[in-house]
């Protein structure tokens, strides 16, 4: 008999009651310490009290209106954004994959408007992971998410991570964007050299069409800056972003340059509960924080320290561990062992992991986890090394 979830998440048999910061708490008491951070959501960790403040305030007086009126919190977070990043202009939608249908509808609209309508092709890459929408799993391109789910959404080529030949020859007149994660999050935290992305970039340039990036995961804050891309000093023309915006409500954007989004004018899109009051009253809350040199700065510190530990407790189990990767504080351990069984025995050492592409697990800890937290985290993982290898 179907269960009255419909089953397609493979859950573990763990039921969260309340969370505080970096850990999670079972009814019976138990505390976990969360890596997961519920896959790069919960950037400011559980119930931090300026976002419950910040929620409960705006709970109390307004929940929903349309986008047919002005919304307050939407203006001063859409300020907060522009101010702080390349892009000009903002839409909210409630999740990443929303923000992936938006950047392809926006891509395609620019190269109508300029009288070029036969370019409506998005180059992405393999390993990708855009959300679960069509644009998402086409954009995605693997046969794990598009099986069964034909016909696609036309108009999305696929070339292999990092080969910038591949993508060089994959454009041609019907290109109008290419799509692509900073870091790859599901695909196993693959960073993208600088380089590359400065490459990807010029060519964009040279070529004529829009660089949009797929911030979702590895934004707000996550890998040490405000976004990945900065890293490599190169801006997109658009970016989609979610996760870690809404610290845990559901919220997501597309930010993008007064060029790239010029066609969009009134009735292009809509969304009845995009950048509704709650989300966004939340999303000021967590930019207030996130967004200011010494909040980054601690990211980076953080992250080089338990970069180091990370690196110790790979020496101490090869046969477990064969390495780090990652950037900031989105990290992955390379595993020998196979990584869902590393992630269950985390649980039993009472540790959230996330399992990735690559036989990868995937540590992405809620930014404002602190040092003593880290390290027990790493002495957790240890434990968990060490029961896997005696089972
Ligand atoms: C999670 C994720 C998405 C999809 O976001 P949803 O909110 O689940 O729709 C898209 N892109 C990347 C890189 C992601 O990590």
């Amino acid at each position: 008999m179907i269960p009255s979830i419909l089953p397609t998440y493979n859950r573990a048999p763990l039921s969260f009651v309340k969370g505080e910061g970096a850990w999670l708490i079972e009814a019976d008491g138990r505390r976990f310490l969360d890596l997961g951070a519920g896959i790069a959501v919960n950037a400011m960790g559980h119930a931090h009290p300026a976002l419950v403040a910040a929620l409960t305030e705006q709970a109390g007086k307004l929940w929903h209106t349309s986008n047919l009126y002005q919304i307050p919190a939407q203006q001063e977070l859409a300020d907060r954004l522009v101010e702080a990043t390349f892009a000009d202009t903002v839409f909210f939608t409630n999740s990443g994959t929303e923000a992936c249908e938006l950047a392809v509808k926006m891509a395609r609209k620019f190269f109508y408007d300029a009288g070029q309508p036969e370019r409506t092709d998005i180059i992405a890459f393999e390993g990708a992971f855009h959300g679960r929408s069509s644009a998402g799993i086409a954009a995605a391109g693997s046969e794990k998410m598009t099986k069964g789910f034909g016909p696609l959404l036309p108009g999305f080529k696929h070339v292999p991570w990092g080969d910038h030949d591949a993508f060089k020859a994959a454009i041609d007149d019907t290109t109008a964007a290419i799509l692509i994660e900073p870091v790859q999050g599901e695909g196993g935290i693959r960073p993208l050299p600088d380089q590359c992305l400065k490459g990807l970039r010029d060519l964009c340039d040279e070529r004529g069409i829009l660089l949009i990036l797929d911030e979702v995961q590895c934004g707000v804050g996550r890998t040490g800056r405000l976004f990945a891309h900065e890293w490599a000093g190169v801006a997109p023309d658009i970016m989609m972003v979610a996760k870690g915006i809404g610290g845990g409500f559901p919220l997501g954007a597309v930010l993008a340059t007064e060029r790239a989004a010029a066609g969009m004018g009134a009735g292009t899109h809509g969304s009845t509960y995009g950048g509704n009051p709650l989300g966004c009253a939340v999303g000021c809350a967590v930019m207030a924080h996130v967004a200011t040199p010494e909040f980054l700065g601690e990211v980076n510190r953080k992250a080089g320290l338990m970069r180091q530990r990370l690196e110790g407790l790979v020496a101490a189990h090869p046969d477990v561990f064969t390495g780090v990767r990652g950037l900031g504080l989105m990290l992955g351990l390379e595993c020998k062992a196979v990584n869902t069984d590393v992630v269950k025995a985390g649980y039993d050492a009472l540790v959230a992991t996330v399992p990735a592409a690559d036989n990868v697990i995937r540590l992405l800890p809620p930014l404002t986890i602190t040092d003593d937290e880290i390290a027990e985290a790493v002495t957790r993982l240890d434990a968990a090394a060490t029961a896997l290898k005696t089972a």
